[in-house]
């Protein structure tokens, strides 16, 4: 009995987004297995009609124009105009913009990276005893 291969796998070889073994794998699966390259073609046609949605609810919203990077730190830092920020929550939880959901996923990763480096850097210029002293500029 070979092992089942679950939707999320198949939507990521759809996107390409496995490692290349995997896809290698998945790929050779395909050939021996109808029913796998059933449901493969099943979720290549979902995939296709939320695209053709999403899409359309982004022609009638109007506005295609994604924010900038820049916007979007703002924005999580509310820094922006409460319109502007209603845009891209609306943006980003309504239209579901594929392109900024990977962006903000991108932005947040990176945030929390600086957070742990930051506090670990606190931690030891601590320990080398600098944060006790006004007299030594921060390092900037
Ligand atoms: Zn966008």
């Amino acid at each position: 009995m070979t092992q089942i291969t679950d939707d999320e796998t198949l939507r990521l070889y759809l996107d390409e987004a496995l490692d290349p073994q995997a896809m290698a794998t998945i790929e050779k699966r395909l050939r021996q297995e109808p029913l796998l390259l059933q449901r493969l073609d099943e979720i290549r046609q979902s995939l296709f009609d939320h695209a053709t949605h999403s899409l359309g609810m982004a022609w009638i919203e109007g506005r295609l124009t994604c924010p900038a990077r820049s916007e979007w730190t703002k924005h999580f830092n509310g820094l922006l105009e409460t319109p502007r920020s209603a845009y891209l929550k609306f943006h980003l939880e309504v239209i579901l913009c594929p392109f900024c959901l990977a962006n903000v996923t991108d932005l947040r990763q990176r945030q929390s990276r600086k957070v742990q480096s930051s506090s670990l850097a606190d931690r030891s210029a601590q320990a080398a005893g600098w944060l006790k002293s006004d007299s030594i500029p921060a390092p900037d």
